[in-house]
Protein backbone atom coordinates (compact mmCIF):
# COMPACT_ATOMS: atom_id res chain seq x y z
CA UNK A 1 0.00 0.00 0.00
CA UNK A 2 1.29 3.76 -1.11
CA UNK A 3 2.15 6.11 1.67
CA UNK A 4 1.10 9.18 0.24
CA UNK A 5 -1.12 11.70 2.70
CA UNK A 6 0.50 14.02 4.13
CA UNK A 7 0.32 13.42 8.28
CA UNK A 8 0.15 16.34 11.07
CA UNK A 9 3.73 16.12 12.59
CA UNK A 10 2.16 17.44 15.88
CA UNK A 11 0.27 13.92 16.28
CA UNK A 12 2.92 11.94 15.09
CA UNK A 13 3.77 10.83 18.45
CA UNK A 14 0.33 9.83 19.22
CA UNK A 15 0.09 8.15 15.49
CA UNK A 16 3.18 6.22 15.81
CA UNK A 17 2.33 4.17 19.03
CA UNK A 18 -1.49 3.76 18.63
CA UNK A 19 -0.57 0.32 17.53
CA UNK A 20 -1.19 0.00 14.22
CA UNK A 21 0.84 2.75 12.65
CA UNK A 22 1.91 2.58 8.69
CA UNK A 23 4.36 5.89 7.82
CA UNK A 24 7.02 7.12 5.41
CA UNK A 25 9.73 9.07 6.35
CA UNK A 26 10.55 11.39 3.90
CA UNK A 27 13.97 13.33 3.85
CA UNK A 28 13.16 16.69 2.17
CA UNK A 29 16.91 17.29 1.82
CA UNK A 30 18.13 13.94 -0.06
CA UNK A 31 14.43 13.12 -1.16
CA UNK A 32 15.29 9.59 0.52
CA UNK A 33 12.36 7.54 1.62
CA UNK A 34 11.47 4.96 4.55
CA UNK A 35 8.74 3.02 5.11
CA UNK A 36 7.79 1.40 8.24
CA UNK A 37 4.82 -0.18 10.54
CA UNK A 38 4.74 0.04 14.46
CA UNK A 39 2.64 -2.68 15.57
CA UNK A 40 2.10 -2.83 19.10
CA UNK A 41 2.52 -6.58 20.83
CA UNK A 42 -1.11 -8.55 21.04
CA UNK A 43 -1.29 -8.33 25.11
CA UNK A 44 -1.28 -12.43 25.28
CA UNK A 45 2.35 -12.09 23.87
CA UNK A 46 3.05 -9.44 25.90
CA UNK A 47 5.28 -9.98 29.57
CA UNK A 48 4.90 -6.18 30.72
CA UNK A 49 1.62 -4.60 31.60
CA UNK A 50 1.95 -2.03 28.67
CA UNK A 51 2.21 -4.33 25.48
CA UNK A 52 5.45 -3.27 23.23
CA UNK A 53 5.80 -2.25 20.38
CA UNK A 54 7.64 -3.92 16.95
CA UNK A 55 8.85 -1.64 14.49
CA UNK A 56 9.21 -3.28 11.41
CA UNK A 57 10.95 -1.56 7.68
CA UNK A 58 9.86 -1.97 4.30
CA UNK A 59 12.23 -3.36 2.48
CA UNK A 60 12.35 -4.34 -1.59
CA UNK A 61 12.21 -7.97 -1.99
CA UNK A 62 14.97 -10.29 -3.51
CA UNK A 63 12.81 -10.73 -6.50
CA UNK A 64 12.30 -7.11 -7.24
CA UNK A 65 8.67 -7.25 -6.94
CA UNK A 66 6.93 -5.70 -3.98
CA UNK A 67 8.03 -4.99 -0.48
CA UNK A 68 8.41 -7.23 2.74
CA UNK A 69 8.20 -5.75 6.61
CA UNK A 70 11.39 -6.55 8.12
CA UNK A 71 11.40 -6.92 12.09
CA UNK A 72 14.04 -4.30 13.42
CA UNK A 73 13.23 -3.49 16.71
CA UNK A 74 11.12 -3.13 20.00
CA UNK A 75 9.40 0.75 21.56
CA UNK A 76 8.97 0.22 24.98
CA UNK A 77 8.37 2.14 28.58
CA UNK A 78 10.97 2.00 30.94
CA UNK A 79 12.09 4.36 33.83
CA UNK A 80 12.71 6.86 31.64
CA UNK A 81 10.37 7.39 29.37
CA UNK A 82 9.45 5.24 26.31
CA UNK A 83 12.64 3.98 24.18
CA UNK A 84 13.82 2.20 21.04
CA UNK A 85 15.61 -1.06 21.53
CA UNK A 86 16.93 -2.65 18.30
CA UNK A 87 16.59 -6.00 17.43
CA UNK A 88 19.54 -8.12 19.17
CA UNK A 89 19.53 -10.65 16.12
CA UNK A 90 19.23 -7.35 13.79
CA UNK A 91 22.43 -5.92 15.18
CA UNK A 92 24.19 -6.05 11.56
CA UNK A 93 21.44 -3.61 10.15
CA UNK A 94 21.38 -0.56 12.53
CA UNK A 95 23.93 1.07 10.53
CA UNK A 96 21.61 1.39 7.89
CA UNK A 97 20.39 4.45 6.21
CA UNK A 98 16.41 3.95 6.95
CA UNK A 99 16.96 2.62 10.65
CA UNK A 100 19.19 5.69 11.66
CA UNK A 101 16.12 7.65 10.15
CA UNK A 102 13.86 6.01 11.91
CA UNK A 103 15.97 6.44 15.63
CA UNK A 104 16.22 9.98 14.74
CA UNK A 105 12.48 10.75 13.98
CA UNK A 106 11.66 8.74 16.77
CA UNK A 107 14.04 10.84 19.26
CA UNK A 108 12.28 13.90 17.85
CA UNK A 109 8.99 12.39 18.04
CA UNK A 110 7.11 15.03 19.96
CA UNK A 111 8.60 17.80 17.85
CA UNK A 112 9.39 16.76 14.14
CA UNK A 113 11.39 19.09 12.81
CA UNK A 114 11.03 20.79 9.22
CA UNK A 115 13.59 18.59 6.85
CA UNK A 116 11.45 15.38 7.28
CA UNK A 117 7.73 14.69 6.10
CA UNK A 118 6.00 11.85 7.12
CA UNK A 119 3.53 10.13 5.24
CA UNK A 120 0.37 7.79 5.95
CA UNK A 121 -2.29 5.45 3.99
CA UNK A 122 -5.12 6.97 5.47
CA UNK A 123 -6.13 4.07 7.67
CA UNK A 124 -6.82 5.11 11.51
CA UNK A 125 -3.21 4.06 13.59
CA UNK A 126 -5.28 2.48 16.39
CA UNK A 127 -8.01 0.96 14.93
CA UNK A 128 -7.88 -0.09 11.03
CA UNK A 129 -10.53 1.94 9.65
CA UNK A 130 -10.12 3.90 6.85
CA UNK A 131 -10.44 7.65 7.68
CA UNK A 132 -12.84 10.14 6.26
CA UNK A 133 -12.96 13.67 7.53
CA UNK A 134 -10.03 15.86 6.80
CA UNK A 135 -9.02 16.27 10.11
CA UNK A 136 -8.80 12.31 10.70
CA UNK A 137 -7.17 11.70 7.78
CA UNK A 138 -4.30 15.37 8.37
CA UNK A 139 -3.98 13.27 12.42
CA UNK A 140 -3.84 9.92 11.04
CA UNK A 141 -6.37 8.88 13.73
CA UNK A 142 -10.05 8.76 14.04
CA UNK A 143 -11.81 10.72 16.50
CA UNK A 144 -12.51 8.64 18.40
CA UNK A 145 -9.36 6.93 18.89
CA UNK A 146 -7.44 10.00 19.03
CA UNK A 147 -9.78 10.97 22.17
CA UNK A 148 -9.16 7.66 23.77
CA UNK A 149 -5.26 8.18 23.74
CA UNK A 150 -5.42 11.69 24.89
CA UNK A 151 -7.17 10.73 27.32
CA UNK A 152 -5.21 7.84 28.57
CA UNK A 153 -1.83 10.36 27.67
CA UNK A 154 -3.69 12.68 30.47
CA UNK A 155 -4.27 10.41 32.70
CA UNK A 156 -0.64 8.76 33.14
CA UNK A 157 0.61 11.96 33.11
CA UNK A 158 -1.84 12.74 36.45
CA UNK A 159 -0.60 9.44 37.97
CA UNK A 160 3.06 10.72 37.20
CA UNK A 161 2.61 13.88 39.10
CA UNK A 162 1.22 12.35 42.12
CA UNK A 163 3.84 9.97 42.18
CA UNK A 164 5.88 12.66 42.16
CA UNK A 165 4.96 14.75 45.04
CA UNK A 166 4.41 11.40 46.87
CA UNK A 167 8.40 10.76 46.85
ZN1 LIG B 1 -9.62 4.41 14.96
Amino acid sequence: MKHTIPLDKNVFSQFLLAGMAEFTIVSIETGRRYSFKAIKCPQEKSTIPEPPIWVHMYVSKVSGTGRVALFMGTIFKDNDGLIYVHGRRRKHYEKRQGIQAFKWVFKHRDNVPETVEIYHVGKCSSCGKKLTTPTSIKNGLGPVCLKKIQTTEASWAIYDKHLTEET
